[in-house]
């Protein structure tokens, strides 16, 4: 399978070599051969050397909190290239580390390799090949170098799409894969890596496997939100559903947490519900839009902003139910049902009725605003939390409206909303709380490159906080800076974690970046 779907195109191997003591010295051991040494041997003769912006592009990521200079970037050309770039590392003697790149969107260094080899997914992209839709089983062959919204667009050309998402698009499917890939469709259909069927993976020996809940299954799930640690992931078969029509976008307000957190839940749990669900916090920070919403009506924008003056804190829930011309005529009604059922604020509700591909390429329109005043390419500081249902309270009394309110720092959008543990698979790597029902809760900040340090500060303190108060949260899309973190992180899988690391990159070649294994 592996072979069939990714034929060996010619072996030209884009080699960005870079003397990297031109720019930030490095340290280099003499006993202990740097790539390129390695690169430069017979293996790799003839390959094109490249220009330096490429280790230095390689080097930071969203976040623009870290710089981690690798000494190469391979752009490769085919899977063989990656193959034959893992095993050069995993047979030499002092192998070298090599870190799977999709878009760069980690907030940490997670893509990095320091001293090593960053491998350029997206050079794999090639239009005539790569996302492969099979109609009768209903699901997409796609390289995983793809973005989510060029395998959207793809899929829709047949009517079909996938159906789970993440809330931003411009993610490739190996970089979501790798943590879990979650959104407000996470409540009805599960993370991304719930929706995956099938994988060819890369493992840090150089060996290529097809895996899948019937075949290579440990080594399937183990690089499920695996972080890259198991192997770089290659091809994976998405699941496909006929594509909706349209979204019908709906937005409540609330000044009561505990009103709004029964609702959510309450929603999540019916069983033909909605299509998605979401919620976020509003504090007194201007005007109500953020980057990824901008749809409340400036006309409303005062009496909202003096609800929240008043209350300091509020919230906003966030549905969506899907319709196409078969279901346009009850969607209104269900509508109307679900909002005279919900206890926000009388009077705060926002509808919108948008196409399906509006309603999940919402955020592109605030990244393209944030861009044209040169806001996107900034410090983020993100945390991202899983915190189980019977925390949640006490979370937003000791969070949102102590330690966020006090520091009276935090901008940009703060997520909070809930999904059920039996939509994930345990034998998946990603750590979720031990509880039926947990909340993503996002603090996903802008900074700038004076200040970001504050927003970690603040990160660190609502870790502490959680900490001392023996609440179980986990971090998604995580960052320890020790292994003593990870431990804790995973809790009773990191054994598991571990045996599979040795099993499948005993030389621990594959994503240093993640900081999990020295
Ligand atoms: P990278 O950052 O390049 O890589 C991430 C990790 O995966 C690295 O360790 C890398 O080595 C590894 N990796 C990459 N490709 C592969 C591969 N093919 N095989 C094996 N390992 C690989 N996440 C959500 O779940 N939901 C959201 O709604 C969401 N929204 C976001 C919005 C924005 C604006 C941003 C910047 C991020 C968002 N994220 C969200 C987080 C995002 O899913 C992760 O940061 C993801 O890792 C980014 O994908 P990437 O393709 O850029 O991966």
């Amino acid at each position: 399978m592996a072979s069939n779907n990714f034929p060996s195109q010619s072996h030209l191997l884009v080699i960005i070599i870079f003397i990297t003591t031109l720019l930030t010295p490095i340290t280099t051991n003499n006993t202990s051969p740097q790539p390129w040494n390695i690169l430069s041997n017979d293996n790799f003769a003839g390959k094109l050397p490249s220009a330096s912006s490429s280790v230095e592009a390689a080097s930071i990521d969203f976040g623009h909190v870290t710089k981690i200079l690798p000494s190469a970037v391979l752009n490769p050309s085919s899977v063989q290239d990656i193959i034959d770039l893992i095993k050069l590392s995993f047979d030499s003697q002092s192998s070298f580390p090599i870190a799977a790149r999709g878009h760069g969107h980690s907030f940490r260094g997670q893509a990095a390799a320091k001293d090593g080899v960053v491998v350029n997914m997206r050079s794999m992209v090639n239009e005539d090949r790569g996302i492969k839709v099979s109609r009768t089983g209903l699901y997409a062959d796609v390289d995983t170098a793809w973005l989510w919204i060029e395998v959207l667009n793809k899929t829709l050309e047949l009517g079909l799409t996938p159906v789970s998402w993440t809330d931003y698009l411009y993610l490739t499917v190996g970089g979501t894969l790798s943590n879990g890939g979650i959104s407000g469709q996470t409540s009805r259909y599960g993370p991304q890596i719930s929706n995956v069927l099938e994988l060819d993976i890369i493992t840090g020996k150089g060996e290529i496997a097809t895996c899948s809940n019937d075949m290579n299954s440990d080594l399937f799930y183990a690089a499920l939100g695996g972080l890259g640690q198991f192997g770089i992931i290659t091809r994976a078969r998405i699941k496909l559903e006929l594509a909706p029509k349209r979204a019908k976008w709906l937005r409540f307000l609330y000044t009561d947490f505990s009103e709004f957190t029964r609702d959510q839940e309450r929603l999540i749990s019916e069983a033909d519900g909605l299509h998605f669900l979401e919620g976020s916090v509003m504090l007194d920070h201007g005007p109500p839009d953020n980057w990824r919403s901008t749809y409340y009506p400036p006309s409303d924008h005062l009496r909202i902003v003096s609800m929240i003056k008043r209350h300091r804190v509020i919230y906003c829930l966030e549905v969506v139910k899907y319709y196409d011309e078969f279901s346009q005529h009850s969607v209104n009604e269900e509508m109307e049902e679900l909002s005279e059922s919900l206890n926000f604020v009388r009077g705060f509700v926002y509808e919108k009725d948008v196409t399906y591909i509006d309603f999940l390429n919402r955020v592109r329109t605030g990244e393209l605003n944030l861009k044209s005043k040169g806001q996107w390419d900034v410090p983020h500081p993100w945390l991202n939390l899983f915190v189980p249902k019977s925390q949640i309270s006490r979370f937003d009394y000791g969070v949102f409206k102590g330690i966020i309110l006090r520091n009276n720092i935090t901008t940009g959008p703060l997520l909070v909303y809930p999904m059920k543990r039996i939509m994930w698979n345990d034998q998946m790597s990603t750590a979720i709380p031990e509880e039926d029902v947990f909340y993503a809760v996002g603090f996903l900040r802008s900074a700038e490159f004076d200040n970001w340090e504050a927003y970690d500060k603040e990160n660190m303190e609502v870790l502490m906080f959680c900490e001392d108060a023996k609440m179980d949260v986990i971090q998604y899309l995580p960052y320890h800076a020790s292994q003593e973190g990870w431990v804790r992180h995973f809790g009773p899988r990191w054994n598991t974690f571990v045996e599979r690391k040795y099993k499948y990159d005993p030389k621990m070649i594959l994503s240093p970046g993640q900081n999990i294994f020295q």
